[in-house]
């Protein structure tokens, strides 16, 4: 693999929630808000093994629930952030929010830190969908939520959580279509997954919830990529879509290959061709960075081919696809030298189409593209 160039992207893990919605198994911190101190001292002191400031393109603080913190608490993780991770001139500055917690005086502490994004948990419009997740919005405070950003100047992305238990194709639809009435201008859309860990995959192993039909959750996927891209929006990325000039340029870092630095619990950097990943546990993270030891949990260091594989899969998983030539260049393999096989294999089968200059995945292939990124790997 050519050398490695230094990141020019940071992520901040916030985990703090008011309480686990049943589907999730993120790492998160429920109904304990009195660590929010500790938690930015760990951050300032887990950002100070940087040993000097390094200047990004991308910022984004997901979680958990960053709006979560106290604003103080919030404002002066902003100002430590700024001070390790200067932002660049057109720097993209994400945070993730409850819509609930959205408010002017949330919107003008992160504007005057120069935060320019938020990316809002919304999931869905239906009330009884809602409440299933556990979530505590309603459709009223998603679209005032946006309303609100559009006043503060800030750009808005929208998540919208599909194949719920017992929810309909026209249900589905409905919310599709409230999403792009809002006047958002990205939304990304995610199939509902029953994940060990969360109380959901309790409730299903118990019969207590169904998963909705396969058939059902293909017809669900492609009926939001039709109802976006009439609306104007770009499909870039298998669950990305974005007005023109509105993709998230903090994903597509993730997405290029290109590596990124990241700070606490379970937040996971890949520096140097080296990925490592903090302690998922919040209370473990913070007892280790406050006694000044390592956060760090997990550790690998990739050969040149097994990141060579990892871009393609990333690469693949953007609409446009992976470019042969460019894909050499950058990584030092070949696509043939890596999958010939596969390629031909799935190619025949109608998931993916080879230009002979591109390779990407057809709309078949769009549907079942998580089967297919093992076969790389
Ligand atoms: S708000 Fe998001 S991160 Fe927090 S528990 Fe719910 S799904 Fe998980």
């Amino acid at each position: 693999m050519p050398g490695h160039a230094e990141p020019r992207s940071a992520y901040l893990h916030v985990p703090f929630c008011a309480h686990r919605c049943g589907y999730c198994n993120f790492a998160v911190i429920a109904g304990r808000e009195d660590l929010a101190g500790d938690y930015v001292r760990a951050i300032e002191a887990e950002l100070a093994s940087l040993g000097r400031p390094r200047p990004v393109e991308t910022l984004y603080f997901g979680g958990g629930t960053p709006t979560r913190l106290p604003l103080e608490l919030l404002e002066r993780l902003c100002q430590v952030t700024r001070g390790w991770f200067p932002p660049e001139p057109g720097c993209e500055w994400t945070v993730e929010a409850n819509p609930v917690d959205v408010t002017q005086d949330l919107l003008a502490v992160l504007v005057s830190c120069g935060v320019n994004r938020l990316s809002l948990g919304g999931q869905s419009f239906q009330p009884g969908k809602l409440s299933l997740l556990e979530r505590d919005h309603d459709a009223g405070q998603i679209a005032r939520a946006v309303d609100l950003c559009q006043e503060h100047g800030l750009e808005c992305s929208l998540d919208l959580i599909f194949a719920a238990p017992g929810e309909t194709l026209r249900a589905w639809r409905g919310d599709v279509d409230q999403a792009i009435a809002t006047g958002a201008g990205h939304v990304s859309t995610y199939g509902l997954t029953f994940e060990k860990g969360a109380a959901f995959w309790s409730r299903l192993v118990g019969g207590d919830l169904a998963e909705v039909d396969e058939d059902l959750q293909r017809e669900m996927y492609l009926a939001a990529i039709d109802g976006l891209c009439e609306a104007g929006f770009e499909h870039y990325e298998v669950s990305n879509f974005a007005r023109p000039g509105r993709r998230s340029r903090h994903n597509q870092v993730y997405w290029s290959g290109a590596g990124w630095y990241a700070a606490g619990p379970g937040a996971a950097r890949y520096v140097d061709g080296v990925r490592e990943t903090n302690h998922q546990s919040t209370t473990t993270y913070l007892r280790r960075v406050l006694a000044g030891e390592s956060p760090v949990a997990f550790r690998e260091e990739l050969t040149a081919e097994q990141e060579a594989r990892e871009q393609l899969v990333f690469g693949l998983r953007r609409i446009e696809g992976v470019e042969r030539s460019e894909f050499a260049e950058r990584t030092g393999f070949s696509i043939d030298q890596l999958a010939a096989g596969q390629v031909d294999r799935f190619c025949e089968l109608g998931l993916l189409e080879d230009t002979k200059d591109r390779l990407r995945l057809t709309r078949e292939g769009l549907l079942i593209s998580d089967a297919l990124w093992p076969e790389f790997l």
